[in-house]
């Protein structure tokens, strides 16, 4: 048909050849911290390489460091068993499921892991994704809308943040672990919304700290909103056989309407989950478009996570081992002077700093001195409030843990002699 009106103004636009995101204003933000880390002469502790099967310790340009940075809570990654299951798999599928499950990419395998996972939980059922950041935002960004309120812990992970964000939803935050500060959001506001979601995690990977769970059931079945836990860091690490935060709270897993949870940790592997009722599984699994529209998981990350989950059954004792390493750590830590913030002694625990680039040098000093230790800083947590993370794992042994501490409280006082006048937990 003929187009009526003005004709468009066409613009066009010269064609510059080479890198042609280099003019990208957002390049800047990213390239700061490294030019500010040159400055001063720090090395970026960021995109280390290092090498071989993340323990107790790793290896780091031909040297062993004992290992505070990696989520391998029970000691499974390079587990033998774990091992030969991932092989086992692979000469049996291959190394991928080469399509979408919805389409032709299931496999026993997949299922198994999901009855698996929903026997843990004791519910109807579960979904496993490709990635647990992926998980949070299909799934909260699939199941609300614009007409709901999701409200979310302010440590709450960057994947439930960016999944309320997708659905649309109004989206609110109450003050770490304040459910106070929930129940006045609640009151306030829900009644204004169709559905409401509130959103926490099981052990909070910045803080190392777990909500009351308990008292968010009884707030869920007052207000009437969809509880949801992500338990990427509780799984296998809270509770006295692992049973997460539920366990921990003594609550029943049928309390919780939506269980998120990731392979990436507990269950050495990398991908997520939804574990619930039947009906949030099935619309999940159906609709969902991190799910529909992706790959199905890799048999041999699903087969090693059932090994997991074999061994986690099998061996309490090794979340036994890992609650007494996080409770050596902390009471180490507080003897010497530092400050863990609110950290129960679990599998994390930060030792706060303060300033971004004061945690980065200490963390420096500490891999020169053996000892791998990531810092934390702003946007991951908010400014001024850096700090060194330690995960723990079932494999490290007191020796370990209390030698790191001590390097750590050495380091830490040297640089406040030194004047960098790093916060100092009130002796
Ligand atoms: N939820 C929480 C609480 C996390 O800490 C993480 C990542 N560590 C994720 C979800 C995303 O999981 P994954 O790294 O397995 O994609």
């Amino acid at each position: 048909a003929a187009r009526s009106g003005p004709a468009p103004t066409v613009v066009t636009r010269k064609v510059k050849r080479g890198d042609r995101f280099a003019d990208l204003p957002e390049l800047k933000d990213v390239r700061t911290q490294q030019a500010v880390a040159d400055l001063i002469g720090v090395q970026n502790p960021f995109f280390a390489m290092h090498d071989g099967c993340a323990g107790a310790t790793i290896a780091y340009e031909g040297r062993e460091l004992i290992n505070f940075a990696s989520y391998n809570y029970l000691g499974l990654n390079g587990h033998p068993e774990v091992a030969a299951a991932a092989k086992a798999a692979i000469d049996h599928y291959g190394v991928s499921a080469s399509a979408s499950r919805v389409v032709a990419g299931e496999r026993p395998i997949h299922r198994e892991l999901e009855r698996r996972i929903a026997d843990y939980y004791g519910v109807d059922d579960a979904v496993a994704f490709v990635s647990g950041h992926a998980t949070n935002v299909s799934a909260i960004g699939h199941l609300m809308r614009k007409n709901d309120l999701i409200v979310y812990d302010a440590l709450a992970h960057n994947s439930i943040v960016v999944g309320a964000t997708l659905s649309g939803a109004t989206r609110r935050m109450f003050a770490h672990n304040d459910l106070d500060a929930l129940e006045e959001i609640l009151i306030q506001q829900g009644h204004a919304f169709e559905r409401v979601l509130v959103a926490v995690e099981g052990l909070y990977s910045m803080d190392g700290d777990f909500p009351d769970l308990a008292r968010l059931v009884k707030m869920r079945d007052r207000y009437g909103f969809w509880l949801m836990v992500d338990e990427a860091h509780s799984l296998g690490v809270l509770g006295a056989t692992g049973g997460g935060v539920a366990e921990e709270c003594g609550v029943d897993h049928k309390d919780v309407d939506i269980w998120m949870g990731t392979l990436s940790k507990t269950l050495s592997g990398c991908g997520g989950y939804i574990a619930g009722s039947q009906s949030l599984v099935e619309y999940l699994k159906f609709s969902a478009p991190g799910f529909v529209y992706s790959v199905g998981m890799p048999p041999a990350v699903a087969a090693s996570a059932i090994a997991c989950f074999d061994i986690l059954k099998r061996e309490p004792e090794r979340v036994a081992k890992l609650r007494a390493n996080g409770l050596r750590f902390v009471e180490q830590a507080k003897a010497r002077g530092l400050d863990v913030g609110t950290a129960s002694g679990t599998a994390i625990v930060p030792v706060m700093i303060g300033d971004s680039l004061r945690a980065v040098h200490l963390a420096n000093r500490l891999r020169e001195r053996g000892v791998n230790a990531l810092p934390i800083v702003h946007p991951a947590v908010p400014e001024r409030s850096a700090r060194l993370r330690f995960f723990l794992t079932a494999d490290h042994s007191f020796e370990q843990i209390d030698e790191a501490v001590a390097v750590t409280a050495d380091e830490h006082d040297k640089l406040a002699k030194a004047g960098f006048g790093i916060k100092m937990a009130a002796a």
